[in-house]
Parts: C-alpha cells; structure tokens; sequence
C-alpha cells in the first residue's frame, strides 16, 4: 500500500487484480482508501479521486456529524436505539447489581450502584446490547443454514468499526458487529444472510449478487436502509 496527497487529502492506494477501481471513506476519521486494478497507474488514480471530491467530502462530513451524534455521554433524557427505535435513556441508581430495561416503548431504564461513571455506563448498556444480540442470532442463522444450505461452526459478536459482519470461510466462523443491536432486526437478518454466503461464494461476484437475490430479493433494500439510519457510519463495508 502507498499513499498519494491530492488538494490537502491522503489517499490509501491498494493494487489488486481486480477489474474496477473502488473507492471507501471510512469512519471514524474519512480515511481515504482506493482499491485499484494492477495496470492502473497513480495518475488515473487521481484523476478518479478527483472526479469523486464532492462525494469525498460529504461523506466526510457525515462522519464529522455522526461522531457527534454518536458520542453518548450518558444523560438523562438521551436518546439511544434498540431494534431500529429511539428512546430515551434514563439513569436509575441502586445497591444492586447493574440492569437495563425496556419497561415501555419510550425509555430505556438503566439501574446503576450510585457512583457508577459514565465510562461504567456504557460498558453495562454495550453487553446489554450483546446480550439482545446473543439472544436473537441463534434463531436467524438456524433458519438461513436450512434456507441457503450451509452450516457454521461457530459464530460472534463484537465491536466493529467498519464492518458489519465478516465470515471467516476457512473456519466457518462469522462474526457480527455489536452496532446492529441498534438497527432493525431485518438489517440483521440481512447480514446474517450475506455472511452465510460467503460460505458458498467468497467474493462479491455476479454468482453472490445471484445468491443474495434469490435467497433474499429485497436485500437492496435492507442495505439501503441499514446504511442510511441514524448513528450509522455511512458507506460500510462487508
Ligand atoms: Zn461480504
């Protein structure tokens, strides 16, 4: 990998034997990445980054955007999501060992020890989101295993900055990002089925789009919306 500057921009240059030029921003910071085919020299790279500066930009400015949006400082009234709806968060303390609840359609009730720091916070409502997750997956993969033909070994649920999924091939493994507790469980189900199959079809080819198609026809749809909602990164990966 190499690097070119273009008007005050880094751009990340990787050659692989791939047929089409493509360009990534990525958050949190908009890094610039450009995967570009073997014979493809910096020059027509540039002239194609120089066509896509407006999108760039934008994309970096949603970033900007998202992050503070993102950054949850934990108080009273902020609004955070679950399943692709928003509520608000409110902080209830007690001697007793930490809970999160959804005890109505508008707040998420988080029971803390007094003197729990926001930092604390956080780390209790991210394994409840694990949790949700972990409860919710088994079902998913259960039914896409049958539906598609295949099977995992095993599967998780992590922490992702720009994937929303990945699938080890080799170990049969997926991974699944933590973010998508927020996120409508049909953008879920969606990457559960995008990562099962790649157990079939490793890259994103004609043969994928084929088996993404019939096995889910409205997947377009699905990323279209997991990529637009709120909190999310913009234009990710997987
Ligand atoms: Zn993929």
């Amino acid at each position: 990998m190499h690097q070119i500057e273009i008007s005050n921009l880094s751009i990340d240059i990787v050659r692989k034997g791939i047929k089409n030029m493509h360009l990534s921003v990525y958050p949190p910071t908009g890094r610039i990445r450009v995967a570009a085919p073997l014979n493809i020299d910096d020059d027509a790279i540039k002239l194609f980054v120089i066509s896509k500066l407006a999108w760039i930009k934008r994309n970096q400015r949603n970033f900007e955007k998202q992050d503070r949006q993102s950054a949850r400082i934990f108080e009273e009234r902020e609004c955070h999501y679950y399943e692709g709806r928003k509520y608000l968060l409110r902080v209830n303390t007690q001697e007793a060992p930490p809970k999160v609840l959804l005890k109505t359609k508008k707040y998420i009730d988080m029971y803390v020890r007094p003197n729990t720091s926001k930092e604390q916070q956080q780390v209790i409502l991210n394994e409840w989101y694990r949790k949700q997750l972990k409860n919710n997956i088994p079902l998913l993969i259960e039914k896409w295993e049958k539906n598609i033909g295949v099977e995992v070994s095993s599967w998780g649920v992590k922490q992702m900055k720009t994937k929303w999924g990945t699938c080890n091939i080799e170990q049969k493994r997926i991974w699944i990002n933590l973010e998508l507790a927020k996120k409508p469980v049909y953008c879920l189900e969606y990457i559960i089925v995008h990562e099962l199959i790649h157990l079939l079809e490793r890259h994103h080819n004609n043969r994928f789009l084929a088996l993404m198609e019939s096995h889910m026809p409205q997947w377009k749809v699905y990323k279209k919306e997991l990529n637009s909602l709120p909190v999310s990164h913009g234009e990710w990966k997987y």
